[in-house]
């Protein structure tokens, strides 16, 4: 018990592991927890971040979006390309895109790791591929799609202004 305790510590802040990550881990024996299941968990928990539910980021956006009286629908996993937050009455779709995995352009947090390179450019590329072919898909089915970038999320007034404004220009 105080192995798998250590171990979990050593995952970082292990009270962020999703329901991905905790339930994998807390059901193996002691010593069936290896580095190899540990970075299993914690690349679940990290790939359930990329398209994830409820992190900061998301957060922010919402509570934003609540601010400014917009109403809003959640987790539209109906609508195509499941976009984070979906305005009905605007007919806009809202991606909240964490800057490492989708490449914010010219972003700090953008960065491309030093090792796996090759893995990380395939990897990255294919994100947003996917990014571009579902927003084009929407909009060819009549949605409007606002992303918001992790990084415009820290400043709640520029993002509320962001918001506003992008909102102008899509009506
Ligand atoms: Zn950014």
């Amino acid at each position: 018990m105080e192995n798998k305790h250590r171990v979990l510590q050593l995952l970082g802040d292990w009270r962020k592991l999703s329901e991905y990550a905790l339930p994998r881990l807390t059901s193996l024996k002691t010593h069936e927890i290896t580095m190899d299941t540990l970075t299993a968990a914690k690349r679940s928990w990290n790939m359930s971040r990329i398209r994830g539910r409820n992190t900061r980021i998301e957060i922010t956006v919402r509570s934003t979006l609540h601010r400014l009286g917009y109403r809003f629908r959640l987790n539209t996993n109906k609508l195509h390309g499941h976009p984070d937050v979906v305005l009905p009455k605007h007919k806009v779709a809202i991606f909240v895109h964490g800057c490492f995995w989708h490449r914010h352009p010219g972003c700090r947090f953008a960065y491309m790791p030093k090792t796996r390179v090759a893995f990380w450019q395939d990897k990255f590329r294919r994100n947003v591929e996917q990014d571009q072919k579902v927003q084009k898909e929407l909009s060819q089915l009549g949605c409007r799609v606002l992303v918001i970038w992790g990084c415009e999320t820290s400043d709640r007034d520029k993002l509320a202004n962001k918001i506003k404004s992008e909102m102008g220009q899509l009506k």
